[in-house]
């Protein structure tokens, strides 16, 4: 499995920065957003580093990601009435952490197109 030393969200899968980590598996973690854009916000990560969703070979990876983020917004009340996952990637996608995570947000309404 690989690790970038100088990766944040690695720092935080390894538990070197602090993060309120809200599910964890073998494979993924997920925490908190520490800038959020909506009531509820969590970002679901891969113990493995893998930048961005180019980089991906292992489809499992992406559906991990999909599935324990289903698993929280159901666990959070937010099944029925839905919610938004994102995956953003390189610079018109508007990444800024290069370690592949997945956006959850909850808890208002979310407009489509995105913008
Ligand atoms: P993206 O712009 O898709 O790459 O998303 C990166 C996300 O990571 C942003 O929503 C940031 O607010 C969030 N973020 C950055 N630093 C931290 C941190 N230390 N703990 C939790 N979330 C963070
Ligand atoms: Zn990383």
């Amino acid at each position: 499995m690989a690790t970038d030393e100088a990766c944040l969200f690695c720092r935080i899968v390894r538990g070197e920065v602090a993060a309120t980590v809200v599910y964890e598996d073998d494979d993924v973690v997920a925490f908190r957003d520490i800038d959020p854009q909506a009531p509820y916000h969590v970002v679901f990560v891969p113990r493995d580093h893998v930048p961005t969703l180019n980089d991906v070979r292992d489809p499992i990876l992406v559906g991990r990601l999909a599935t324990a983020a289903a698993a929280v917004a159901a666990r959070e009340g937010y099944d029925g009435r839905g919610y938004r996952t994102v995956i953003n990637t390189n610079a018109d996608g508007g990444q800024t952490v290069f370690h592949i995570h997945l956006h959850l947000l909850a808890g208002r309404r979310f407009h489509w197109p995105p913008g």
